[in-house]
C-alpha cells in the first residue's frame, strides 16, 4: 500500500514538467496512478480521453506507471485505489498557498492521506498548460516544452 503513489490533475495537456514529475516519482514508488480529472469547471482545449490518450502514449516508456480518469473527489478516488499518498508539483512559491491548502483539506477528508511533493528540473519551473496553449495558438516554438505527441495535438487544434 506505502508504494502507491496517485498523481492527479488536469493535464491539459501535459507537458514535461510533468514528465519530469512522474520520472522522479517513479524513481521512489513502485506504483504510480497518473489520475487525470475531468475538471469540467476549468473547460478543458482537450477531452479527457485526449488527455488520457496523450498520458499513456508519453509514459508508455515508465516503469510502473499508469494512466486512469476519475471524476468527483480525489480522496475518494486514492481510497477505492488503496493509496494514501498524493503526489504534486511544487514550482515555485506561487503555488505553495493553494498545494498547502489542498493537502491539508485532503486530509481532513481522510486522515490517512499525505501529499509528498517534488520539485521538477528547474527547466520546468516556469512552465504550465496554460501558457503552452497560448504560446502554442499564436504560433510560438514549445517543441522542447511538450512531447511530441502533444506538439502535434496541439496544432492539429490550433492550426487546422
Ligand atoms: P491541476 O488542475 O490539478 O492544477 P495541472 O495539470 O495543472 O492540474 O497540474 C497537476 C500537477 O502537476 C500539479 O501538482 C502541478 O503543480 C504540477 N505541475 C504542473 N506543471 C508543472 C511543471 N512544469 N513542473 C512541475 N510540476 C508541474
Amino acid at each position: 500500500m506505502g508504494n502507491l503513489a496517485i498523481y492527479p490533475g488536469t493535464f491539459d495537456p501535459v507537458t514535461n514538467g510533468h514528465l519530469d514529475i512522474i520520472q522522479r516519482g517513479s524513481e521512489i514508488f513502485e506504483r504510480i496512478i497518473v489520475a487525470v480529472a475531468s475538471s469540467r469547471n476549468k473547460n478543458p482545449l482537450f477531452s479527457l480521453e485526449e488527455r488520457v490518450e496523450m498520458l499513456k502514449k508519453t509514459t508508455a516508456g515508465y516503469k510502473g506507471v499508469t494512466v486512469e480518469s476519475f471524476d468527483g473527489l480525489l480522496v475518494d478516488y486514492a481510497r477505492a485505489q488503496g493509496a494514501r499518498v498524493i503526489i504534486r508539483g511544487l514550482r515555485a512559491v506561487s503555488d505553495f498557498e493553494y498545494e498547502f491548502q489542498l493537502a491539508l483539506m485532503n486530509r481532513k477528508l481522510n486522515s490517512e492521506m499525505d501529499t509528498f511533493f517534488v520539485m521538477p528540473s528547474e527547466k520546468y519551473v516556469y512552465l504550465n498548460s496554460g501558457l503552452i496553449k497560448e504560446i502554442s495558438r499564436m504560433g510560438g516554438d514549445i517543441s522542447s516544452l511538450v512531447p511530441g505527441e502533444v506538439l502535434k495535438k496541439l496544432k492539429a487544434k490550433y492550426h487546422k
